[in-house]
C-alpha cells in the first residue's frame, strides 16, 4: 500500500492580507492504490486547501491565465476561477464557492468545498468529500459510515456499531483488544470519542488500527462477549453485548502518581481472570479411563460434569470456559495443556474418575503438579543443578516445567477447591496431594487435576454419574473459582 507524506508546504512565509491562516487537520485521501494526506489551512471558520496540493494529488493542470484568471484542468475538462470571486465556472456553469479563491505567498488556496463542487463535475473518476471525517475518496471505494455508541445495561456492556451503506464484519478477540474488521476498503469513524466508555472498566478505548479494523482495547473487568447483528435499511448494526466479571473485591488503592482512576491503566497489576479451560480427562476409542461395575465410564462422567460446569460457570461468572474436548474425541496430553497456554488461560482444571483395586476407596482428590526439586528452576537464568549433579545455566523454564511458576497458585485453589467441596461431596482422607502428572506439569497457569471419586467402588459409581452429585460439585467449582478469582485481583493469590 502507497502511504504519501503530506506534500510539503511551501517555505514562504505566507502573506495575507485579512485574517491570519493556521493549519487545520488534514484531508485524508482514500484511494484504492493507497492514502495520502492534503494539508488544509483555515481562515476563520472557512477551510482551504492549496490548489498546487490538489494538482499533485489529482495531476491537475493550474495555468494563471491573462485577466488574472486560473485555469484547473484535467483531462480536457477545465474549471476557471477568478481571483477575489466566490465562483467557479465549468463549461460556461458557474458554481458558487463558500469563499472566494486566495492567494496565501505564491500559491493559490480555493475553499476545500471546490473539491465537491467544481473539481468533482470534471474529475473522471468519482470524487466523494465527507468533510465531518475529513475524508476525500477517490474513486468506487467501499468506506462505510460508522457510528458508534456505548450503553451501560446493568453492570455490563453494550457496543452498538452501526455500517452505513451495509458492511458485514468479523469480530476476534486477542488478548485485552477486541478487534472489528469491516468487509470495506476503509471506513469513517467521525468522531472516534464515545461517551460512557471507560467508566465500566469493560472497554477502555477504541482505534482505528487498519483502514477497515475497529479496535476496542478492553478492560479488567471484561470477561467475554456475545455478537449479534441487525439490518436497518441501510444500515447493518452489530451490537456486541460485554459481559464484566461478577462480584468484584475492592479495587487496590492506586499508587501515588497514577492517572486519574477513570482514565485507562496503562498496565494492569493483576491481570483479570478470563479464561477457564476445564480438560474432561480421556475420550476417544479405548482411552476410556476407570469404568465401573455398572458400566460408567471415567470418560463419560468427566465430559458431562465438564460441560454443565461450563455452562454454570459462563452463566453465572461470565468467565470465558473452554473444554479441551466437547465430544468423546481422542485428545492427546499435550494437547489439552497446549490448548489452555495458546488460549492464555487463568486456570486448568482437569477432570478424572479413579479406579481402585480396593473396593471401598472412595472420595474426591485434588492434585497439583509435583516436581523433583532439583529440577524446578527458581527464574530463568538462575543455575540449578541437573540431574548428574553438574551446574548448568538454565536460559528458558523448560515446557514441560511451565507449570513450576504456578505452583503457589495452583496450591492456593486446590485448597480453595477442598474447602468448597468438603460436606457437599466425600473427600478421600488426603483430599489434597500432590503428583507428577505430565498434563498438569506443561501448564503454563495455575492447574489442578481432580479425581471425582472412585468408579469402582459401586456406591460411589452410582453417586458420581447422578445428577445430585453433578449440581453440587459444579456449585461447589464454581464458588471456588469466585473466591480464587476475587483473591487474586485483591493481590491475595500472587
Ligand atoms: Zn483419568
Amino acid at each position: 500500500m502507497l502511504v504519501a507524506r503530506a506534500a510539503v508546504l511551501s517555505s514562504q512565509s505566507p502573506q495575507i492580507s485579512q485574517a491570519q491562516p493556521s493549519q487545520a487537520p488534514a484531508l485524508t485521501l482514500l484511494a484504492r492504490d493507497g492514502r495520502r494526506t492534503l494539508p488544509l489551512t483555515v481562515t476563520g471558520d472557512q477551510e482551504f486547501v492549496a490548489l498546487d496540493d490538489l494538482a499533485t494529488a489529482f495531476q491537475l493542470a493550474v495555468r494563471e491565465e491573462s485577466l488574472g484568471a486560473i485555469t484547473v484542468s484535467s483531462k480536457g475538462k477545465t474549471i476557471v476561477v477568478q481571483p477575489a470571486q466566490a465562483l467557479a465556472s465549468v463549461s460556461g456553469r458557474l458554481i458558487a464557492l463558500p469563499a472566494p479563491l486566495t492567494r496565501s505567498g505564491r500559491r493559490w488556496l480555493v475553499p476545500v468545498e471546490f473539491i465537491s463542487r467544481a473539481l468533482a463535475t470534471i474529475y473522471d473518476v468519482k470524487l466523494d468529500l465527507r468533510k465531518p471525517s475529513r475524508l476525500l475518496i477517490v474513486g468506487d471505494l467501499r468506506v462505510p459510515r460508522i457510528q458508534l455508541r456505548y450503553d451501560a445495561v446493568g453492570t455490563s456492556g453494550r457496543l452498538t456499531i452501526d455500517a452505513t451503506p451495509r458492511a458485514t464484519s468479523t469480530i476476534t478477540q486477542e488478548n485485552d483488544r477486541l478487534s472489528v474488521k469491516f468487509d470495506a476498503d476503509a471506513l469513517d469513524v467521525p468522531s472516534p470519542v464515545l461517551p460512557g466508555l471507560g467508566a465500566q472498566g469493560l472497554v477502555l478505548a477504541v482505534h482505528l488500527i487498519d483502514p477497515s479494523v475497529l479496535a476496542f482495547d478492553v478492560g479488567p473487568r471484561f470477561a467475554g462477549f456475545k455478537a449479534s447483528t441487525q439490518t436497518l435499511e441501510s444500515t447493518l448494526r452489530v451490537v456486541i453485548d460485554l459481559a464484566a466479571l461478577a462480584e468484584t473485591a475492592p479495587a487496590p488503592a492506586p499508587p501515588a502518581g497514577r492517572a486519574a482512576p477513570d482514565l485507562p491503566a496503562l498496565g494492569q497489576a493483576t491481570p483479570p481472570f478470563r479464561t477457564l479451560v476445564i480438560d474432561p480427562g480421556h475420550g476417544g476409542g479405548d482411552d476410556t479411563g476407570a469404568a465401573g461395575a455398572s458400566g460408567a465410564k471415567e470418560k463419560d462422567l468427566a465430559l458431562a460434569i465438564a460441560r454443565r460446569a461450563k455452562a454454570a460457570i459462563e452463566g453465572r461468572l461470565g468467565i470465558r470456559v473452554l473444554l479441551t474436548r466437547d465430544d468423546d474425541r481422542h485428545v492427546g496430553i499435550d494437547e489439552r495443556t497446549a490448548m489452555a497456554n495458546n488460549n492464555k488461560a487463568d486456570l486448568f482444571i482437569s477432570l478424572h474418575a479413579s479406579a481402585s483395586p480396593r473396593p471401598a476407596a472412595a472420595g474426591a482428590t485434588i492434585f497439583y503438579a509435583a516436581f523433583d526439586t532439583g529440577s524446578v528452576p527458581a527464574s530463568s537464568a538462575d543455575r540449578v543443578p541437573a540431574f548428574n549433579g553438574v551446574m548448568r545455566e538454565i536460559e528458558l523454564v523448560p515446557w514441560e516445567l511451565a507449570q513450576s511458576r504456578h505452583l503457589d497458585q495452583s496450591t492456593s485453589f486446590a485448597e480453595l477447591l477442598e474447602t468448597q467441596l468438603r460436606d457437599r461431596i466425600p473427600l478421600a482422607g488426603e483430599a489434597v496431594a500432590s503428583a507428577p502428572l505430565r498434563v498438569l506439569e506443561s501448564a503454563n497457569m495455575p492447574a489442578v487435576l481432580i479425581e471425582l471419586g472412585y468408579l469402582t467402588n459401586g456406591d460411589q459409581e452410582t453417586l458420581l454419574t447422578g445428577d445430585a452429585f453433578a449440581n453440587t460439585f459444579v456449585q461447589a467449582l464454581a464458588d471456588a473459582v469466585v473466591r480464587y478469582r476475587d483473591a487474586q485481583a485483591a493481590g491475595g493469590a500472587r
